[in-house]
């Protein structure tokens, strides 16, 4: 992807907007954040770069759920994803070089891409839906094996995507860097337990206390529903966890993989040095994150029937995430039923793809401007 340079002058403008009735209540931001996942840290820097003062209350450490456990493939055009997604994953792949210049550049660390292609195939019960473009069209099954050494020969169809994708563990050093650069306070250890709406202010909430904000956005990804007081259980937007067990392996030098594979059970996904994430599964469990070790074998052995030389590869470690999930499959992006407050989560299997969009929508929503993208099918009320 090409990278452009973003400017560095803060504007100004924000803080007036919303917080204008705030009966002078004294409050400890313009916004408070629940989750410091990869979702409530790029509205937090997105605000924070407007001007805004934001806080954001993690209940651990920042960036070390779904975010840290990712896969990391920017997939803006797997023809698999829900239709409704399109906007918002086209507007957020156009959105990624700037949002990845401004992370290196506040935070002083790299976060490189590490495949610049996809190759993915259908499964048995035939092609995909997709019409080619530049950068997403079909090839022939030895045009795949040709562009992928070792390739085994199935008789699925293959199409080439221009995709990127990137370490989410680059992005959990820098991104919290690039925040706190930014003016964002980042409060770990901080579980939002309630929230209550009043008319020019928000109180939230925590064991050791109450805040009070402008504005609040719940970002609590799979635990959304547990904040108290915010309307997220009608049942096409009630968050759950959905389990993902990956794992790592590496290869025998000089064996190593240039793209990233994917069928609809099983991706492989290198991340530099011969290191190959392999993922993943997806199971409705609760909050369980154990790993399975029959898991983590199935996951192999479909990897290794897809690109033999896996079946040679050390393990290197295996792990769990809980992506939030809707029963719909698509976020919750708007408001959350009571005066200022705000939820933006959900995104399921997309979130590191669609977090610089997401900021940038939630950032025009509290400004009281119109989103860049239509949120109808998004809206947390559906
Ligand atoms: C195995 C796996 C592979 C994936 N691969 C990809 C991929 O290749 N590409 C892609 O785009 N996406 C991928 N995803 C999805 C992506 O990781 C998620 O959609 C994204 O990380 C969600 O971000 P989030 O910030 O909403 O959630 P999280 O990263 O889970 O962050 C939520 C945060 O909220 C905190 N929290 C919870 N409750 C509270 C509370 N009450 N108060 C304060 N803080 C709270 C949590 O501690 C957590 O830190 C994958 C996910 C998994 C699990």
């Amino acid at each position: 992807m090409k990278r452009s340079r973003l400017q560095t002058a803060r504007p100004r403008t924000a803080l007036r907007c919303i917080f204008s009735s705030y009966n002078g209540r004294v409050k400890t931001a313009d916004v408070i954040i629940a989750g410091g996942g990869i979702i409530g840290l790029s509205a937090a820097l997105e605000l924070a770069q407007k001007g805004f003062r934001v806080r954001v209350m993690e209940r651990g450490r920042v960036m070390s759920e779904a975010s840290w456990a990712a896969a990391g493939m920017l997939a803006a055009e797997d023809p698999t994803h829900p239709a409704e997604l399109a906007q918002l994953a086209t507007l957020s792949i156009h959105l990624y070089p700037e949002y990845l210049n401004t992370i290196e550049r506040l935070s002083g660390r790299l976060v490189p891409l590490r495949t610049r292609a996809t190759l993915q195939t259908s499964g048995n019960d035939g092609g995909f839906h997709h019409h080619d473009t530049a950068t997403c069209f079909a090839i022939s099954a030895q045009e795949a094996q040709r562009r992928i050494p070792g390739l085994a020969s199935r008789s699925h169809s293959y199409l080439w995507l221009e995709e990127v994708s990137l370490d989410p563990r680059d992005l959990c050093a820098a991104l919290p860097l690039a925040a706190a650069a930014a003016g964002v306070v980042l409060q770990e250890n901080t579980e939002v337990l309630a929230i209550d709406g009043q008319d020019g202010w928000v109180e939230i909430r925590t064991e050791s206390g109450t805040d009070s904000a402008g504005a609040f956005i719940n970002c609590c990804g799979a635990w959304a529903a547990t904040v108290q007081n915010l309307s997220l259980e009608r049942p096409a937007a009630a968050v759950e966890p959905w389990k993902g067990q990956m794992m790592m392996v590496r290869l025998k030098p000089p064996l190593d993989l240039e793209y990233a594979l994917r069928t609809p059970e099983v991706y492989l996904v290198p991340r530099g040095g011969g290191q190959i994430a392999i993922g993943a599964t997806v199971e409705r469990v609760g909050f369980d994150r154990r790993v399975e070790p029959s898991a983590v074998a199935w996951l192999r052995a479909l990897a290794a029937e897809l690109w033999p030389p896996i079946a040679s590869a050390e393990v290197v470690e295996s792990w769990t995430g809980l992506r939030p999930g809707t029963k719909d499959g698509l976020p919750l992006i708007g408001g959350a039923g009571q005066p200022h407050c705000w939820v933006a989560t959900g995104h399921f299997r997309n979130g590191i793809l669609l977090a610089p969009a997401t900021g940038l929508i939630v950032r025009q929503l509290l400004e009281g401007n119109p989103p860049e993208v239509s949120l109808a099918a998004f809206n947390p009320a559906r």
